[in-house]
């Protein structure tokens, strides 16, 4: 940890968590010696050291989006970069400059009043907003080293604000944990979902099928709501029945009325990803696809493709359950057209669609 991250609550915590693992002071985060190793050597490397680091940017913001596709009006509350599983599509694989995970030690001083204030405001408008931890990070990866959701959704239930705390993992709940925390509708405990063999080969050290869909059942039991994300879908010839047997799977398992979502996204990712991922993880055969550049910039697949995957799991989905928000992430308006048979301006936009399924199942 860096010396100015020690009088931080954060710190403290980890600290008094952290059990006989090695800890170190350091001057600077910026300024540490990494060994010195290829890049793709360093970032495994990095998923194995935490690093408690004093934030100066701003904790709660509009996630980024990605220009010319539909945008879900969605806010992040940054309290970490970095994830100790390893996913081979992952992002952040090409995205940082230097390894490790981070948390800011600054997040409850600095970071929460940030967090309050919007929450405040959008009580007094009585306006929604929807707010997720995992722009940069799994949401609930380190939660057994840093308790920073324990934390969130014990100070939420404190506040009556119209606001749904969405926490996307790939990891199971561990049931002492889910008992001992206040239930609140309002709490989305989401999951990203993909075909049974993709989330063996290529999500590596995350939970299996069956551990996030009991988890996700236990949360619903509890009185939690839950979400999924099937993202990225990644295109084989044999995939896409499993991804619409993981579909049934779903609603065998989890009650349809305590899914406030579901969002489909394919595979999109920018050229420097492939170069670092195949690297490091050579056995991938994800990027091995035909691709096109998208408006943005991203490699993805072909839109026919990306249309009839999303057409064949939106139509299983409604088979289930008609009234689950099912959505499109980072798509344009045909695909939505072609795909799910209508755009989002018809319903007053995707933000719109999002707020009211919040309403309808989180109790807003
Ligand atoms: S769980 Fe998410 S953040 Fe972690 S490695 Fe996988 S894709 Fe990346």
């Amino acid at each position: 940890m860096e010396e100015g991250a020690l009088d931080f609550g954060l710190t403290r915590e980890v600290l008094s968590r952290a059990g006989d693992v090695p800890v170190r002071v350091i001057p600077s985060y910026r300024d540490y010696p990494f060994p010195f190793r290829p890049w793709p050597a360093l970032l495994s490397w990095g998923k194995r050291r935490l690093f408690l680091v004093p934030y100066a940017g701003r904790f709660f913001r509009n996630c980024p989006g990605t220009t010319r596709y539909l945008c879900c009006g969605y806010r992040i509350f940054h309290f970490g970069e970095g994830c100790p599983l390893d996913c081979s599509y992952c992002i952040l694989q090409a995205y940082f400059n230097r390894p490790g995970l981070k948390l800011w030690a600054n997040l409850w001083e600095e970071g929460w009043p940030e967090l309050e204030a919007a929450l405040n405001e959008a009580r007094r408008d009585n306006r929604i907003l929807r707010i997720g931890t995992g722009e940069f990070a799994d949401s609930l990866a380190l939660e057994h080293l840093c308790g920073v959701a324990e934390e969130l959704i014990r100070r939420w239930v404190e506040l009556p604000a119209p606001a749904v705390l969405e926490l996307k993992t790939k990891v199971a709940l561990r049931e002492d944990w889910l008992r001992r925390l206040p239930a609140d509708p309002r709490i989305v405990f989401a999951w990203s979902l993909n075909a049974r063999t993709i989330t063996r080969k290529e999500e590596r050290g995350s939970a299996s099928l069956e551990e996030r869909l009991s988890s996700a059942a236990r949360a619903a039991r509890s009185g939690f709501s839950v979400a999924f994300h099937f993202d990225p879908v990644i295109l084989f010839p044999e995939t896409l029945e499993a991804y619409l047997e993981v579909v049934d799977r779903i609603f065998a398992t989890v009650p349809a009325e305590r899914i406030v979502w579901i969002s489909l996204g394919a595979l999109r990712f920018m050229p420097d990803l492939k170069e670092v991922a195949e690297e490091r993880l050579p056995e991938t055969r994800i990027f091995t696809g035909e691709f096109v550049t998208g408006l943005d910039g991203k490699r993805r697949y072909f839109r026919p493709l990306r249309t009839e995957a999303f057409r064949r799991l939106c139509r299983r989905i409604r088979e289930h359950a008609p009234e689950v928000c099912v959505y499109l992430c980072m798509e344009s308006p045909e695909v939505w057209r072609e795909a799910l048979g209508f755009v989002p301006a018809e319903r007053g936009g995707l933000p719109r669609m999002l707020d009211e399924a919040a309403r309808r199942v989180c109790g807003l």
